[in-house]
């Protein structure tokens, strides 16, 4: 059996991530480590989170960093700020034990000032979004220009938030002799343009399997109900599964306003996290939902990808995904680092047919929900 001292991870990483009961390396990290640990290999991960995969890259960068060199030595882009921050601080968490290794995270909507301040402390690791990144790199208060470690994080995501062009400049600022890690759940064109342009061709490839992704421990539902039923079936399900906690999706900042004041008229102590949100009020609403002192967060897709919440025991498309690649990471909340899970579709008639399409293309059954 694999554990991570056999993946050649050092003792002193391996006491914090067993602090955080990170005993047994998840399959992403079975195959990814060994080969991040070796000579500086380019790599291609396909993989969702929640199999592991912060850790996955994490650990080899903290492994190659070298603290005693004050400058950036490694570079995470990730396309959103919750996703940033979740990364810093699982990588510091790792290193509680180890030699001190210095991560900052920046990211668009908070205070430019204090990120400015805080980079000027030596700093080993950035994890950055990818227009604040070159936001301070113009203002040329960041110097990547030793980072030989870039790891881009859900590429395909920050394709789709529109950041190629930042991704593509950020690459001119990084030193030639680099070594890229790639990790996105799907390739499609303009992820290939990138791996073709920043990727040596001996890129080293691992594909997790994807159904195994998104279907091991998620039961997959459905429930029939016209549109303008959705509100009542929800607040039926809701009263049904009092002490469960879930998110439910929505497809629009609109809708999930309006639904989270719906919800909260008919007392549900629910709350929303959606784009439009300030930086400070989203962090509030995350740590509430993190620390269990709420059950119950509507959002949208963009917002809530990434975020990373244990014990969730169920997802509620309350509108479906607009697209695939969503479905996958909505219910990649639920059912997490080996517990089960429920992903659960309220759908009109006119939904079904994009419901059976999702059937087909993740190859998943969704069983009607008793
Ligand atoms: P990620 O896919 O990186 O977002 O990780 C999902 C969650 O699984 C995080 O809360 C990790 O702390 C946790 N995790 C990562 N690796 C393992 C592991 N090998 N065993 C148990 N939990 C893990």
């Amino acid at each position: 059996m694999a554990t991570f001292s056999k993946l050649g991870i050092s003792k002193d990483l391996i006491k914090g991530l067993n602090e955080l009961n990170i005993v047994q390396p998840s399959e992403i990290q079975e195959l990814a480590i060994p080969i991040l640990m070796g000579q500086n290999t380019d790599f291609i991960g396909q993989a969702q989170t929640g199999t592991g995969k912060t850790a996955a890259f994490g650990l080899p960068l903290l492994e190659k960093i070298n603290h005693k060199r004050p400058e950036v030595q490694g570079l995470i882009i990730a396309p959103t700020r919750e996703l940033c921050q979740q990364i810093a601080k699982q990588l510091f968490k790792f290193t509680k034990y180890t030699e001190k290794i210095f991560i900052e995270s920046v990211y668009g909507g908070a205070d430019m000032q204090v990120q400015i301040q805080r980079l000027k402390r030596p700093t080993h690791i950035i994890v950055a979004t990818p227009g604040r990144l070159m936001d301070l790199i113009k203002k040329k208060v960041v110097d990547i220009s030793q980072a030989r470690y870039v790891v881009l994080d859900e590429a395909d995501e920050m394709l789709s938030m529109g950041f190629k062009q930042d991704i593509h400049t950020i690459f001119d600022f990084v030193p030639k002799e680099k070594t890229v890690w790639l990790f996105s759940a799907t390739v499609p064109e303009g992820i290939r343009e990138i791996i073709n342009k920043f990727l040596r061709s001996d890129a080293q490839q691992i594909q997790l399997n994807r159904n195994a992704g998104i279907n091991a421990n998620i039961r997959h539902e459905y429930m029939s109900c016209s549109s303008k039923d959705k509100l009542q079936e929800l607040t039926h399900f809701l009263s049904y599964n009092k002490d469960a906690r879930g998110m439910i999706f929505c497809q629009t900042k609109q809708a999930a306003r309006t639904l989270t004041k719906q919800l909260l008229a008919k007392n549900f102590d629910v709350d929303v996290i959606e784009g439009d949100m300030g930086q400070r009020d989203r962090d509030k609403v995350m740590r509430k939902f993190k620390g269990e002192k709420l059950d119950l967060l509507v959002a949208t897709d963009i917002a809530a990808r990434g975020i990373d919440v244990q014990g969730l025991s169920f997802v509620l498309h309350y509108q479906l995904p607009q697209q695939t690649e969503y479905y996958t990471h909505r219910s990649g909340r639920t059912g997490r680092a080996g517990e089960k899970g429920n992903s659960i579709l309220f759908v009109s008639e006119r939904e079904k047919r994009t419901m059976h399409e999702l059937e087909k293309s993740l190859k998943i059954k969704i069983n009607p929900l008793n």
